[in-house]
């Protein structure tokens, strides 16, 4: 039996929010069965791209700080972590993310370090995965003693539904994302691939989902926003996706994306065995993505044929290079050439470590497609 909480929380006011999710950690057992004083705790966000909070696109910053003060309270070192989406086309925007969401301002002021996966790169994990044997995860979740996730209640235009499951996604970094979605566009495949990033992390026990203003409609990052004033905390990320998705008045077997999730025992999926403690009942008039309604079916091939239109890569600018080799000695995986810093894309895995690691903005994310590039010249002046 999984046991999930759902509290009513009206504001983001940081007293109210600390005060509902400390009275769950106490029924569960208190802070303790999860932390050890003086430990490393990654809160891992949802930080999907440079979004301002009010758009509810992203984790709340006074929630991340709600949880982080009370984890600090308790004798605990907070991380804040992600990567954002959007880097296919080249944008690679986790570094403004973090600035635009609030979420860096709040780890000022309260002396919360951000980890932006991109930067850190990843390392090769060998996993009894069923969508693949290897994964470039993160390095910053192998770093932490303990991993709290931290999602957003929203809809999503392809998936109907992202919540704790899915925002491991951004546990991947840099570009390599686009390849996993490129892989698997069909939900059910990727859905296998999100149960291997979940079987592949064993130090994340809890989840606080941030469901005081959701998202509706055309999410993840379109879609309007609804103030569900709630707060859903459990140890077992599908039984808490489970009850989000019944309040959100989303059919549950239309969730594809879980469907491996559920085949391979990553948590609890039967209602019956799921114990729910406090108001779930479903929220009123909450709008579905336009596919879910109208029941539209998908073509997979056509999304591959977006993403391979949209890909970019990273080149050095030879101009603008200093010869610092930063890029070169933090590459994983010893892809760029120390004399020429020609980059060999057969052994590249896109984690983006370099673009990130250039302090001289030497390195660039092109397409090959020229029209692409215009596109996103013209997107960038609105990330700025
Ligand atoms: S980090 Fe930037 S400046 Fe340094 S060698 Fe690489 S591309 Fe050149
Ligand atoms: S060249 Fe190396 S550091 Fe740059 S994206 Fe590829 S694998 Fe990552």
């Amino acid at each position: 039996m999984s046991k999930v909480f759902v509290s009513n929380c009206e504001s983001y006011d940081l007293e109210k929010v600390k005060t509902v999710i400390q009275h769950s950690i106490d029924e569960l057992g208190g802070w303790g069965k999860y932390i050890e004083k003086n430990q490393k705790v990654l809160l891992k966000v949802n930080l999907i791209g440079p979004k301002k909070a009010e758009k509810a696109a992203t984790t709340h910053p006074e929630f991340i700080r709600a949880v982080g003060q009370l984890i600090k309270e308790f004798g605990a070192n907070v991380y804040i972590g992600d990567s954002s989406g959007g880097a296919i086309a080249g944008m690679a925007p986790t570094k403004k993310s973090f600035v635009v969401a609030g979420i860096k301002k709040v780890a000022d002021e309260e002396a919360f370090t951000i980890i932006n996966f991109d930067e850190v790169g990843p390392v090769k994990k060998e996993i009894e995965g069923n969508y693949s044997k290897e994964l470039y995860i993160t390095k910053a979740l192998g770093e932490m003693d303990v991993v709290i996730n931290l999602p957003k209640m929203k809809t999503h235009s392809m998936s109907v539904y992202t919540g704790a499951i899915k925002n491991l996604f951004g546990a991947i970094p840099g570009l390599r994302k686009a390849k996993y979605h490129k892989d698997g566009p069909n939900p059910l495949i990727f859905g296998e691939f999100l149960a291997d990033i979940h079987k592949a992390i064993d130090n994340m026990p809890l989840h606080i989902m941030d469901g005081i203003v959701s998202m509706q409609g055309e999410g993840p990052t379109a879609g309007r926003t609804y103030p569900a004033r709630k707060v859903l905390i459990s140890e077992d990320p599908l039984a808490l996706d489970r009850i989000a998705i019944e309040m959100m008045g989303i059919d549950p077997e239309r969730v594809t994306i879980l469907r491996a999730s559920i085949n391979r025992n990553i948590g609890v999926w039967e209602r019956t065995s799921i114990d729910v403690l406090g108001d779930a009942s479903k929220l009123k008039n909450y709008t579905l993505p336009k596919r879910y309604r109208k029941n539209k079916s998908t073509d997979y091939d056509k999304i591959k044929g977006v993403i391979d239109f949209l890909k970019a890569v990273p080149i050095v600018n030879q101009k603008k290079c200093v010869q610092c080799n930063s890029c070169v000695d933090g590459c994983p995986v010893e892809a760029i050439d120390r004399e020429t810093k020609f980059i060999d894309y057969d052994k590249c895995i896109d984690c983006l470590c370099c673009h990130e690691l250039c302090m001289n903005e030497a390195v660039e994310l092109k397409s090959q497609k020229k029209l692409v590039n215009v596109i996103r010249a013209i997107s960038s002046i609105f990330y700025k």
